[in-house]
């Protein structure tokens, strides 16, 4: 599956977003390093479009799709050179995909900061100095591997120590590796390196309960440092969202709209970790289940059909293809056929969100 590291400085809230987004229940507590064993959580993607498609086809099931996310502690000043749970996050982190990165914009004098005060813009240095020289390290290894190795000219490990190079001068600067000047075929090969500064992030103002806009100074200055990223920004009450992931159905809506939101934050959260991963959704809609299921952008229709099952990949025919808006239109497949809406697709379609799907295959 997909997965999106949390990360962040002790005492900032990942925890307890964390723990709303799973509400897995681990421990929050109110000091440094108190989560130690990294936690990973199933959470369901949300998405409207399942109910729409239910209310037609009246399904016995309706399963939505899922994205993982990962609470990675221990990232501290100094973190790359042992401090703090040290090197430990480092493992962790490099399995992820994405990264939502989480940031203090809330004051609460009974809650502990590392450094003594809450200031976001350095908060979000300390981090991004942390994850640059793990980084720098890792680039640096790998180009003394690399040289020694390329002595046989092999064509490709040469082109590897070229992107390596690229990417400290990069890292040099204070830049992410996702910043290096790279060409197409570079990227691709940045991609097999697992560097931690190469994915992509979302940031995520964590906002004290009085302040749901987002209207602290505080976070105006985390926004125009995410614009000037290129990066995207969410804000969210993580005490908030804590209370209102344990409420269900009604309860949840009505408090929602007491506090003049439309959804919950962690719905936008996990749907711009969703966006940020370059994720979209297909649909199945069948009497036993109407389910939704997740692809990479661009996938074609066979990749697209293993991800239900390897077979029906390996054996794949053509697939018949409604819009979700004919679907819906329509009011199911049989009228969708009967209006032309229903296409029949081979093994080059790409896949686009939103489409309902069938899969015709051999066995
Ligand atoms: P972590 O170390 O980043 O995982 O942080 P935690 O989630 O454990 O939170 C540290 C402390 O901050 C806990 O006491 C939380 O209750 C508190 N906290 C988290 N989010 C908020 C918030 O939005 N407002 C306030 N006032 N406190 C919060």
């Amino acid at each position: 599956g997909f997965k999106c590291g949390i990360v962040g400085l002790p005492n900032v809230g990942k925890s307890t977003i964390f723990n709303a987004l799973t509400s897995a229940g681990a421990e929050s507590a109110n000091y440094p390093f108190c989560t130690i064993e990294p936690n990973v959580g199933i959470v369901s993607v949300p998405d409207p479009r399942l109910d729409a498609l239910a209310e037609i086809v009246n399904p016995q099931k309706v399963l939505p799709t899922t994205l993982e996310f990962v609470d990675i502690a221990g990232l501290v000043k100094g973190a790359s050179k042992g401090e703090g749970l040290g090197n430990q996050f480092l493992g962790h982190i490099r399995k992820v995909d994405a990264i939502a990165h989480i940031v203090r914009c809330f004051e609460d004098d009974n809650v502990v900061h590392v450094d003594g005060s809450v200031d976001p813009i350095r908060d979000v240095e300390v981090i991004q100095t942390e994850l640059n020289l793990a980084d720098l390290d890792s680039v640096e290894r790998r180009i003394q591997r690399s040289e020694k190795q390329a002595r046989s000219g092999d064509k490709k490990l040469q082109a590897e120590i070229a992107v390596l190079q690229k990417v400290r001068t990069a890292l040099d600067l204070g830049l992410p590796a996702r910043k290096a000047e790279l060409d197409d075929e570079e990227r691709l090969l940045l991609n097999e390196l697992q560097l931690i500064t190469a994915r992509p992030v979302l940031y995520v103002a964590n906002v004290g309960e009085g302040d749901l806009e987002g209207r602290h100074p505080f976070v105006a200055r985390l926004k125009e440092q995410a614009a000037a990223e290129g990066a995207e920004l969410i804000v969210i009450c993580g005490r908030i969202e804590a209370e209102v992931a344990e409420l269900g159905g009604e309860d949840k809506a009505e408090f929602l709209q007491e506090l003049g939101l439309a959804e919950s934050g962690l719905d936008r959260m996990i749907r711009a970790g969703y966006d940020l991963l370059g994720l979209i959704t297909y649909f199945t809609a069948g009497v036993k289940e109407v389910r939704a299921w997740t692809i990479s952008r661009g996938t074609r229709a066979p990749g697209a059909a293993g991800v239900i099952h390897t077979d029906f990949e390996k054996g794949f025919i053509r697939a018949e293809v409604i819009a979700f808006a004919d679907f819906v239109r329509s009011r199911g497949e049989q009228g969708a056929r009967e209006k032309g809406l229903m296409r029949l697709e081979g093994k080059d379609y790409v896949v686009q969100d939103g489409d309902v799907m069938h899969f015709r295959f051999n066995v």
